[in-house]
């Protein structure tokens, strides 16, 4: 691997967020924090026991400075401000993610545990999968397919306050099914 390890201490970050952390039905919200030796190049954002794991300060900042919900604070920086209000709007969908993730983990027991259990079993089925659709474990996995699919939505996580269950849904489904669902809404677009 050629990429660049630029603190190799970050190798103990990975128990220090599993040994502190809490039960996802305790977290109002996730701080983001910079770690480009766990972030794997080409995603923006990871949930990791509690920690939303980035790739920048920038990006850090960015997530921190929302909740995901409806309420936006201003951006700061030069640009249009059609091109500020974009980037808040991407940084908050983004944050929203995340914290789909975490409503997902009060819905599997409010472990962490069970969800990443769940999460890589879910992995593997798409995996399966790889050779007809790029990045198969991720994009096919339910707990994506339902974060992507309402991180656009400002009320969702109010709706899900108690968990959130759409990953169900996906579950139930075959993984073939599950491909033709995401071909579908890919095409459809945003
Ligand atoms: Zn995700």
């Amino acid at each position: 691997m050629k990429a660049k390890i630029s603190n190799p201490l970050a190798v103990f970050h990975i128990i220090r967020y599993v040994w502190r952390a809490r039960r996802p039905s305790t977290l109002a919200d996730m701080p983001a924090v910079v770690d480009t030796f766990w972030l794997r190049r080409g995603y923006d954002a990871l949930t990791f026991f509690g920690v939303i794991v980035t790739p920048s300060q920038q990006e850090a900042d960015m997530m921190n400075a929302t909740h995901g919900g409806s309420g936006h604070r201003q951006a700061d920086g030069g640009g249009t401000a059609a091109a500020a209000a974009r980037i808040v709007r991407e940084a908050a969908a983004l944050k929203r993610h995340e914290m789909i993730h975490l409503r997902q983990a009060q819905a599997t027991g409010d472990s962490w545990w069970r969800f990443y259990r769940l999460y890589l079993r879910y992995w593997l089925q798409g995996w399966r999968q790889r050779r007809h659709h790029p990045n198969a474990g991720y994009r096919l996995n339910p707990f994506e397919m339902e974060a992507y699919r309402h991180m656009y939505d400002p009320q969702y996580l109010d709706r899900c306050r108690d968990g959130a269950n759409g990953w169900r849904r996906y579950a139930a489904l075959s993984v073939d099914e599950r491909a033709a669902l995401y071909e579908s809404t890919r095409t459809r677009g945003r």
